[in-house]
Protein backbone atom coordinates (compact mmCIF):
# COMPACT_ATOMS: atom_id res chain seq x y z
CA UNK A 1 0.00 0.00 0.00
CA UNK A 2 1.66 3.56 -0.42
CA UNK A 3 2.58 5.41 2.19
CA UNK A 4 0.48 8.35 1.41
CA UNK A 5 -2.34 5.67 2.39
CA UNK A 6 -3.42 5.21 6.02
CA UNK A 7 -1.96 2.81 8.03
CA UNK A 8 -5.51 2.07 9.30
CA UNK A 9 -7.16 1.61 6.20
CA UNK A 10 -7.91 -1.18 5.16
CA UNK A 11 -9.39 -2.42 8.82
CA UNK A 12 -11.00 1.45 9.21
CA UNK A 13 -14.65 1.03 9.31
CA UNK A 14 -14.95 4.15 7.00
CA UNK A 15 -13.48 1.99 4.22
CA UNK A 16 -16.31 -0.58 5.08
CA UNK A 17 -19.15 2.25 4.20
CA UNK A 18 -17.78 3.58 1.90
CA UNK A 19 -17.18 0.25 -0.18
CA UNK A 20 -20.88 -0.43 0.52
CA UNK A 21 -21.98 2.34 -0.60
CA UNK A 22 -23.40 4.10 2.67
CA UNK A 23 -21.11 7.00 2.79
CA UNK A 24 -19.18 9.48 0.37
CA UNK A 25 -16.18 8.90 -1.07
CA UNK A 26 -15.01 12.73 -0.26
CA UNK A 27 -14.44 11.25 2.89
CA UNK A 28 -11.75 8.26 1.61
CA UNK A 29 -10.19 10.84 -0.49
CA UNK A 30 -9.76 13.24 1.69
CA UNK A 31 -8.24 11.78 4.68
CA UNK A 32 -7.46 8.20 4.02
CA UNK A 33 -6.19 8.10 0.84
CA UNK A 34 -3.95 11.01 1.79
CA UNK A 35 -3.52 9.63 5.46
CA UNK A 36 -4.45 13.30 6.87
CA UNK A 37 -3.13 13.06 10.25
CA UNK A 38 -6.06 16.08 11.14
CA UNK A 39 -8.23 12.78 11.01
CA UNK A 40 -9.90 12.51 14.54
CA UNK A 41 -10.23 8.46 14.10
CA UNK A 42 -6.20 8.67 13.57
CA UNK A 43 -5.85 10.71 16.22
CA UNK A 44 -8.20 8.59 18.86
CA UNK A 45 -6.44 5.19 17.50
CA UNK A 46 -2.70 6.89 18.48
CA UNK A 47 -4.05 7.53 21.28
CA UNK A 48 -5.68 4.69 22.39
CA UNK A 49 -8.98 6.12 22.31
CA UNK A 50 -12.07 4.21 22.25
CA UNK A 51 -14.24 5.36 19.53
CA UNK A 52 -17.65 4.45 17.85
CA UNK A 53 -17.50 3.36 14.24
CA UNK A 54 -19.60 5.29 12.87
CA UNK A 55 -17.51 8.54 14.14
CA UNK A 56 -16.44 10.32 10.78
CA UNK A 57 -12.91 11.27 10.35
CA UNK A 58 -14.01 14.94 11.38
CA UNK A 59 -15.05 13.47 14.67
CA UNK A 60 -18.89 13.87 13.80
CA UNK A 61 -21.19 10.87 14.35
CA UNK A 62 -23.69 9.83 11.11
CA UNK A 63 -26.48 8.01 13.01
CA UNK A 64 -27.53 6.86 10.02
CA UNK A 65 -24.15 4.06 9.94
CA UNK A 66 -24.56 0.87 11.84
CA UNK A 67 -22.33 0.56 14.24
S1 LIG B 1 -11.00 7.35 8.68
FE1 LIG B 1 -9.12 8.15 9.57
S2 LIG B 1 -8.27 6.40 10.70
FE2 LIG B 1 -9.74 5.58 9.26
S3 LIG B 1 -8.51 5.04 7.48
FE3 LIG B 1 -9.37 7.09 7.18
S4 LIG B 1 -7.74 8.48 7.84
FE4 LIG B 1 -7.31 6.45 8.70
Amino acid sequence: MPESVCKWYLICPIKYYTDKGLLDSTWVNNYCLVANSKCVRYQMENNGQIHPDNMLPDGSIDKTLKV
